[in-house]
């Protein structure tokens, strides 16, 4: 069958490689992509929220499936509007998105069903918000309740820094919509942890799990990013897994009796402390940077898993992953995250022997590849050993260049302790 992937980063560039492998996959083509996604798919120029356009484009190319990478158009409800035309498409409707879309909701429903969470209260305007800061303890954390592109989430250690992002949310409309309602809560400290499954409304199964280093510096220094590299399978979770089963079984069993039918990628975001589990966020969409780890080591047909994830049966599927860590560096552009130069030259692409690579912020011209946005590319390198992975991806990322370059050279340390 003929496939459109939505999205244009590094995730969607993961999940093209693998549906190139499924025999089930005809042509892919890719809505908007990249210079990486191009090796393997058909670019096309219309946006992720351009719901009438993307309808069109499947009428005219016999698409039967879509894969939706980023939030913002699941969020937007483009799963249920591919689905009114007759087109399948993986990921949750907009109902079901609200998990990720609506951080109030999210908490609201671990509540209700007593799945671990940090303790919280919910405020729909600045003056009850401003109170409670006043006689809190700190750290606190602030999260403005809707997307804000990781933005939208301050830890703050003390009442000023609480009260300016409450302005930022209610008063400076800095996220806009978004901000208008906050969640304050506890803050919780340990490890995170990425626990990402496929679902189909009933059953689950699991991916490997995997974690992120946010921060942009070493030694988790520095502000938040979309993600400076990952790895799995996380070590960590080995002792708690069964503890991270029980809170998507929980998470499944909550979002059926409120009347969900919940398909897709369900990711639960967790804090690890004193080796239990709590659930931050839930993600409704593959992770990134975790997808670039994930699925290289996925031995199934990763096409054959959305369809029955989509059909709604998944039941006993056996999903098969192999033997190996994967460990992934982010390559970013100057300033990044602060902001981030476009344009520049990449060299030495070709030069990375066998790690993989999968394009961020990158376009092609006159044969040439380019930078285009904040976070550029991720070399990803596997290895039954997890330190000879981690030194195989390093590796490689010492033969590619772009002026401006940067990278964290910690990735895949804080795992060490527990091999
Ligand atoms: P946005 O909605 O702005 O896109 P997000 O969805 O990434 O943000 P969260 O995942 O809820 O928001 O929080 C972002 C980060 O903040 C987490 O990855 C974690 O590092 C930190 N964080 C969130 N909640 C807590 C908490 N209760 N205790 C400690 N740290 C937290």
């Amino acid at each position: 069958m003929n496939v459109l992937v939505i999205g244009n980063g590094a995730r969607e560039h993961a999940i093209i490689y693998k549906l190139a492998q499924s025999s089930l996959c005809e042509k892919i083509y890719c809505a908007k992509g990249n210079a990486g996604t191009l090796k393997l798919a058909t670019n096309v120029d219309i946006s992720p929220l351009d719901f009438e356009a993307i309808v069109e484009f499947c009428k005219q190319n016999s698409i039967e499936f879509v894969v939706v990478g980023p939030e913002e158009p699941l969020a937007n409800g483009i799963v249920d509007y591919l689905n009114d035309f007759g087109i399948s498409a993986f990921g949750p409707t907009k109902k079901a998105a609200m998990l990720e879309s609506s951080k109030s909701f999210c908490k609201n429903l671990c509540k209700k069903y007593a799945i671990p969470t940090a303790a919280y209260e919910v405020f729909d305007n600045f003056d009850k918000a401003f109170e409670y800061i006043k006689d809190a303890k700190y750290p606190l954390v602030i999260k403005a309740d809707g997307l804000a592109a990781g933005k939208g989430v301050v830890i703050a250690h003390e009442g000023k820094e609480a009260l300016m992002h409450l302005q930022d949310c209610f008063n400076n409309k800095k996220f806009g919509q978004a901000g208008n309602r906050v969640v304050i809560e506890e803050f919780l400290e340990g490890e995170e942890l990425s626990y990402m499954v496929f679902c189909d409304g009933e059953n689950f199964v699991p991916m490997l799990a995997s974690q992120d280093h946010k921060r942009v510096f070493d030694g988790d220094l520095g502000p938040n990013t979309g993600g400076m590299g990952a790895y799995a399978k996380a070590p960590i979770v080995n002792e708690i897994e069964d503890d991270c089963k029980r809170i998507i079984k929980q998470t499944i069993y909550a979002l059926e009796s409120e009347g969900i039918d919940y398909r897709g990628v369900l990711y639960a975001g967790l804090m690890v402390v004193d080796k239990k589990p709590y659930v931050l966020e839930y993600n409704c969409r593959f992770g990134d940077p975790e997808t670039q780890v994930v699925l290289p080591l996925l031995k199934s047909d990763l096409l054959d898993i959305m369809i029955k994830c989509t059909n709604s049966n998944l039941n006993d599927y056996k999903i098969a992953f192999e033997n190996r860590f994967a460990v992934s560096v982010v390559l970013a552009s100057k300033g990044y995250p602060v902001s981030s130069e476009k344009d520049k030259p990449i060299f030495g692409l070709d030069d990375v022997g066998d790690a993989l690579v999968f394009h961020a912020g990158t376009y092609k011209k006159d044969g040439k590849i380019f930078t285009n946005g904040g976070r550029v590319l991720n070399i990803v390198a596997l290895d039954a050993d997890f330190r000879k992975a981690i030194k195989k991806a390093y590796e490689a990322v010492g033969k590619v260049n772009f002026d401006g370059m940067h990278f964290r050279r910690d990735i895949g340390k804080k795992a060490l302790k527990y091999l």
